[in-house]
């Protein structure tokens, strides 16, 4: 996409419904290009929900959505565009157990970016390098930890080059043991300069890497602030309640 003034991610009046339950309550939220944005809140509150939607993977039914300037269509015409720019990491790897980790990093560009299989090889390796997994490429997903397979997911959504890059709790699912290795990867990656938004409850990596601090809760975002704003003076009675349970 075409680098332009536009923020890389824009909310306006976002609201989203799961039949009568409201989830997304009148959400509006600027993510400039390279900002780092942790989002925490208690479990329901509408997270997933927020960064689903920018991906496309949930529709919304009032107010825009932008990604670099575009908005997202109504009839999910452009949402593989969109994707193309946004890369997402979840809770669960989904690796496709079948493939080894380079074939995983392999997929996805040669079916949507339609490169030839060496471009596609030596991309892969690249990530995989970045990641810190090279000497893994031939493994297949039960071969490998919680955390090399979390890494080898991260390299898959690099291999999109994304502007944009989405995390879903993605230390949520590892044994504590492993979750550093998962939050060194995120810091390089931020140091990198890569936009991102990420749903963690990791405080420390808030701390590290995150420009502000999203609160959500019920659906609305509630505080928006530094990290070091957030942590010591929230304004919310909701998120002091929300600290109080998590640090
Ligand atoms: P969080 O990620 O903050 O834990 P979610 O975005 O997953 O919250 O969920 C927000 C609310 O939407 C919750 O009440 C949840 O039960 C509900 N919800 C999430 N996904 C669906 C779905 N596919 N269908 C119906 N309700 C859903
Ligand atoms: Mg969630």
């Amino acid at each position: 996409m075409e680098q332009s003034a536009a923020p890389a991610i824009r909310l306006e009046h976002v609201s989203k419904w799961f039949g009568k339950l409201k989830v997304l309550q009148d959400v509006d939220l600027t993510v400039n290009r390279g900002e780092h944005i942790v989002l925490c809140g208690p479990s329901g509150s509408g997270k997933s929900t927020l960064i689903r939607c920018i991906n496309r993977i949930e529709e919304v039914q009032e107010g825009r959505i932008l990604v670099d300037g575009v908005e997202l269509r109504g009839d999910g015409r452009n949402a593989e565009d969109i994707r193309r720019h946004v890369g997402m990491v979840f809770q669960q790897f989904n690796l496709f157990p079948h493939m080894t980790a380079l074939e995983n990093c392999m997929l996805a560009p040669r079916r949507i970016h339609r490169i030839g299989k060496d471009e596609a090889r030596a991309r892969a390796m690249g990530h995989l390098e970045r990641v810190h997994l090279a000497d893994h490429a031939q493994k297949y997903p039960a071969q490998l930890s919680g955390g090399q397979q979390q890494r080898v997911a991260i390299a898959r959504a690099l291999c999109m080059n994304p502007d944009i890059l989405l995390f879903d709790e993605p230390t949520s699912a590892l044994d504590p043991e492993m979750v550093k290795e998962v939050l060194d990867t995120m810091v390089e990656l931020a140091d990198a300069g890569i936009t991102m938004i990420c749903v963690t409850h990791e405080m420390g990596f808030a701390r590290a890497v995150a420009h502000r601090v999203i609160f959500m809760d019920r659906g609305e975002i509630l505080e928006s602030a530094p990290p070091e704003e957030f942590f010591s003076a929230p304004r919310h009675e909701r998120a002091r309640t929300f600290l109080g349970q998590i640090l």
